[in-house]
């Protein structure tokens, strides 16, 4: 079952090696949260390496899933599902290497503190994070306990953050990328995951629970998604093979990728990214691999560029930190902003006097996703056009977006408000977009004509 990227001697593949542990020795977990994938996981590895039984830890957090004050939970039913799809992928792959994943549901450092206690764990190695929440989880954790050893890592990054000076990183994208470019490498993937011995399994074999488990409600697939997507490794690796190898629409990407209807304008890798089903790194090493064997073009160029603006997102969070989540982003601007609740459930419901703007916001509502050219546009509209609090929209999206990723959503917000790292501070012509991408309203017709409610 070797993959692509043996070739270039990269271990993808899925061969695995038998290590023998002690069965008395020291117990380490494994607290996955925003990397939910046993291939080039440091935090996973690291834990391998370590002496004793290895257990993996998975924790929905239910408030995640509670109605908030703008009539919508954090993550909704599409991130929920696809959520849900990750995690029984990675029990699956964990199961293949003899470690099982502890699924619970609850509050994450409440249910870690019992399965501390339950199992006499030693270890925590965990993906490091440095969002507010994040890190207070993290902290009320450490400060329970002073006889455990927390080992945090990076794993979610293209260029490693321990290569660059964060506090010095430019506030211009393509500044940033030409340093990472001209003096970082991207380091290989970590080694593939030793298999341990059957013993190392618990008794216990955890369920992965349901959509009614979390409080949401189960729900057809929309008709007119633009991708039907489902979580995991696998599904992340079948669309990489499927995007590069099998179809070879990457070699067309920079023509197609502001498109706005179908599969494979962009590659959809996102919601994979986002909550760490793939790596990064993956992604970058199967495209050079791919380059290497097949072609080179800009295209292919410009998937990367694309993903180096993941990391610059990534890093404008971990050097502004808080910053991101206030009204007047890094830059502190100081604008006027309304808080309408009615103008505001109005672009939600697409029923703005925009239709190119309802369309897409219909096309969100529905499905969970949203092209970029779209989301620039309603972000834009909403910020620049309706003046509401743009932090609101931002909400709005990481509640509706399977691939909501914190860095790039509040990074993008910002940009798009006139308060983060767009040195044009521009304001998207809604009709003039509309016109440019959807020339013959077949994406508007698509969402428009058929409203549900
Ligand atoms: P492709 O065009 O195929 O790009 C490949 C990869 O590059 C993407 O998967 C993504 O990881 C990265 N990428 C591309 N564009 C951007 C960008 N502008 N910023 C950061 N990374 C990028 N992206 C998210 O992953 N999560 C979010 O929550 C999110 N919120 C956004 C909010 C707004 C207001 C805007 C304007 C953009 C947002 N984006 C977000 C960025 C971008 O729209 C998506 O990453 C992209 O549309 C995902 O589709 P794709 O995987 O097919 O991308």
């Amino acid at each position: 079952d070797l993959l692509h990227g043996e070739k270039s001697g990269k271990k993808i593949g899925k061969m695995s090696s038998i290590v023998v542990k002690d069965a008395e020795e020291t117990k380490s977990l494994v607290w996955f949260r925003n990397d939910l994938r046993i291939n080039d996981n440091l935090a996973l590895n690291s834990a391998l390496s370590a002496p004793g039984k290895v257990i993996g830890f998975y924790c929905f957090n239910l408030s995640m899933f509670k109605m908030t004050n703008l009539g919508f939970p954090r993550i909704d039913k599409f991130r929920a599902k696809f959520l849900l799809e990750t995690i029984e992928n990675l029990k699956e792959d964990l199961k293949r290497i003899n470690i099982t994943l502890i699924i619970t549901i609850g509050d994450p450092v409440e249910e870690l503190m019992r399965v501390i206690s339950q199992q006499k764990i030693k270890n925590i190695f965990f993906q490091k994070e440095w969002t507010q929440e994040e890190v207070e989880e993290e902290d009320k954790l450490k400060n329970e306990y002073n006889n455990i050893n927390f080992k945090s890592f990076y794993s979610q990054f293209l260029y490693d953050p321990n290569d660059l000076d964060i506090n010095n990183i430019s506030n211009v994208f393509t500044n940033f990328r030409k340093h990472c470019e001209k003096k970082l490498n991207v380091k290989d993937l970590v080694e593939y995951p030793k298999k341990l011995l059957e013993d190392n399994l618990l008794k216990d074999d955890y369920l992965t629970p349901s959509l009614s488990d979390l409080g949401l409600e189960d729900f057809e697939i929309d008709s007119r998604s633009a991708f039907k997507f489902k979580g995991g490794y696998n599904a992340a690796k079948e669309r990489l093979d499927f995007y590069l190898w099998q179809s070879k629409k990457i070699n067309f990407y920079k023509q197609t990728r502001n498109g706005l209807i179908g599969q494979d304008y962009s590659s959809k890798f996102s919601s994979w990214l986002s909550n760490g089903s793939i790596s990064a790194r993956e992604i970058f090493w199967e495209i050079k691999d791919y380059e290497k064997n097949i072609l080179k073009n800009q295209s292919t160029y410009w998937l990367i560029f694309e993903l180096i603006w993941r990391d610059f997102f990534k890093y404008i969070s971990m050097k502004y930190r808080n910053k991101i989540f206030k009204i007047g982003g890094i830059l502190e601007k100081d604008y006027h902003w309304n808080t309408d609740n009615k103008t505001f459930d109005k672009w939600v419901d697409g029923l703005t006097n925009e239709p190119f703007v309802n369309a897409n916001m219909l096309e969100l509502k529905y499905t969970g996703w949203m092209s970029n050219r779209g989301r620039q546009n309603v972000a834009s509209y909403l910020a620049k056009e309706l003046n509401i609090d743009w932090r609101w929209g931002a909400r709005y999206f990481e509640s509706q977006l399977i691939d909501y990723d914190v860095h790039s959503n509040y990074g993008n917000w910002m940009y798009v408000s006139g308060v983060g790292n767009d040195p044009r501070d521009r304001k998207f012509n809604i009709k003039f977009q509309a016109e440019r991408y959807d020339p013959t309203n077949k994406f508007q017709k698509m969402w428009l004509q058929t409203r549900i409610f």
